[in-house]
């Protein structure tokens, strides 16, 4: 029973994620379709509609993606790499869009010699994802921690802590759920992308969070 359960549970999320897709491509897809048509009939502005254009066109992209880091990974993409390494090359592409937020952002790795089994890119994503929705949910700057420890020789735990607004525990059900975004120009798939990835290197995602920030915290096996 329990079995049948999670299956007909996988398929609700695959028939919402469809239906998310359509809507979220149909939106932009109808906007360009109306500006080519007043252009069509003559009307001036152009230069107004070809911004348009391309930005929606930018956002479809942006959505395809963020969907196709979902697709199955090959195995052959697995390799072992330090851990440490991968969290300090993510925060140094971040670091300039955080110091634009009057962010600043330290690392603490704990254990320097930590490897996992990864597709390394896959789970730059993941860190990138994470550490981006902390930069955004932090509108008065402040501090960013990211840390990795072992956990007793098994697994790493590994930790993105903002001071940002917090999520809402009626709201923290919602998190992950394909297309399910606060922000103004959100996708809502950067959570769900990463739960995926994570999975796919059987790891585990937390989320603690309340009203003076939250942590992110990421489980993955040490490889050797
Ligand atoms: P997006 O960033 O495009 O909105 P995500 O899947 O990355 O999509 O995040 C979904 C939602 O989860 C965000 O819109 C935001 O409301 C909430 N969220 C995620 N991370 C944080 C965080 N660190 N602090 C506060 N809210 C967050
Ligand atoms: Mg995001």
């Amino acid at each position: 029973a329990h079995e049948l359960m999670l299956n007909s549970e996988k398929l609700s999320v695959a028939g919402q994620l469809a239906a998310g897709i359509a809507h979220e491509i149909r939106n932009p897809i109808t906007a360009i379709k109306g500006f080519l048509q007043l252009m069509e009939g003559g009307v001036q502005y152009k230069k107004e509609f070809y911004s348009v254009i391309s930005s929606e066109i930018n956002r479809i992209e942006l959505i395809l993606s963020e969907l196709l880091s979902l697709a199955k990974p090959p195995l052959d993409n697995y390799r072992h790499k330090n851990i440490g390494s991968i969290l300090q090359h993510v925060v140094a592409l971040t670091r300039s869009q955080a110091t634009l937020h009057n962010i600043h952002i330290t690392t603490f790795i704990r254990d320097k010699h930590l490897n996992v089994l990864c597709d390394e890119n896959k789970l730059k994503q993941v860190f990138i994802n994470f550490i981006k929705n902390a930069i955004e949910a932090m509108h008065n700057g402040g501090n960013i921690t990211v840390s990795a420890q072992s956990d007793g020789n098994r697994s790493v735990i590994i930790k993105i802590a903002d001071e940002g607004t917090g999520i809402p525990t009626e709201m923290l059900r919602e998190i992950g759920k394909p297309f399910f975004t606060t922000k103004e120009n959100g996708t809502g798939l950067g959570i769900m992308v990463s739960y995926e990835i994570i999975k796919h290197h059987n790891g585990e995602v937390k989320i603690d969070s309340n009203s003076n920030g939250t942590t992110i915290s990421v489980i993955l096996p040490i490889s050797k």
